[in-house]
């Protein structure tokens, strides 16, 4: 059986976000963050972090300087015997924004596409719809929304909100959420990815399958009722032929002529019913 997790996202709500974290003294976790911590783990969730980090593509700081971030991070929790499964980030940015070439593109990772999520249960064995995506931004829900997984708005004054995206739950805090997670622990709301939905395209297909069955059986029914009627006829042929020759055979010129003729019209009927059968 696979594992679930708590996705988190980091800045606003893990730790406190005072724009582009660039060193280490800059880690704050927020209140409540550790006991919300525990309690996921409590509840045997993996804990993994999914971070947009766009300052990088910005050319705010490096990638180095972001592994000295998060190894701090990882110090921070450590100390509250809180171990996290893993952090993945994503430092591409779209646009001109985005000074640095090498990081400048359209990624699949950055939220709200759930890139990162899905990478992660690839990884690391989970099953997404058993797990959580908890965050701050509208994003945080989309990506977390894409990927199947339950999701959480952490509401804070900068969220901004979008009436088309909605939140399986709304909360003002991450220990507020931990307790959503407990609550919630043993059901799934979400469609498991093992197990999607039909798409349209699906299910026309399977509608043309169904169809072409029936007309298949239908032409099968048809066909052997078709049959049996042909053979009828190719037998009163036969008999009435048969009659007609005994008569001949008898001397009986005048009573084999209508006989004969019998022969000739069920011959023609056979003849029509089998040519019938095979047009259709
Ligand atoms: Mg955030």
């Amino acid at each position: 059986m696979l594992d679930s997790a708590v996705f988190l996202d980091r800045d606003n709500t893990l730790i406190e976000d005072p724009g582009f974290i660039d060193h280490p003294d800059q880690v704050k976790l927020l209140p409540g963050a550790v006991e919300a911590l525990h309690r996921f783990c409590g509840c045997g969730y993996r804990i993994i972090i999914v971070s947009n980090q766009s300052g990088i593509a910005r050319g705010h700081f490096d990638e180095q300087q972001l592994s000295r971030v998060h190894q701090r991070l990882g110090e921070l929790l450590k100390a509250e015997e809180i171990t996290i499964d893993a952090i993945y980030y994503c430092p591409y940015l779209d646009g001109e924004e985005a000074v640095v070439e090498k990081y400048r593109k359209d990624s699949e990772l950055r939220k709200p596409a759930p890139g990162m999520l899905l990478r992660a249960a690839r990884e690391r064995g989970i099953d997404l719809s058993r797990s959580w995506m908890i965050g701050d931004r509208i994003s945080d829900i989309q990506a977390g929304t894409a990927a199947c997984c339950r999701t959480i708005l952490v509401r804070s004054n900068r969220t901004q909100y979008n009436n088309h995206v909605q939140p399986d739950h709304q909360v003002q805090s991450i220990l507020e959420a931990a307790r959503v997670v407990e609550q919630h622990r043993n059901s799934t709301d979400k469609p498991s990815l093992d197990s999607p939905e039909p798409t349209t395209h699906e299910l026309l297909a399977e509608i043309r399958d169904t169809l072409q069955r029936q007309q298949r059986q239908e032409l099968q029914d048809d066909f052997s009722l078709v049959r049996l009627l042909g053979s009828l006829m190719q037998m009163l042929a036969i008999v009435a032929g048969l009659w007609g020759i005994v008569a001949i055979f008898g001397g009986r010129d005048v009573a084999a002529i209508p006989r004969i003729g019998l022969a000739i019209f069920f011959q023609l009927l056979a003849v029509t019913i089998h040519f019938t059968a095979r047009k259709r």
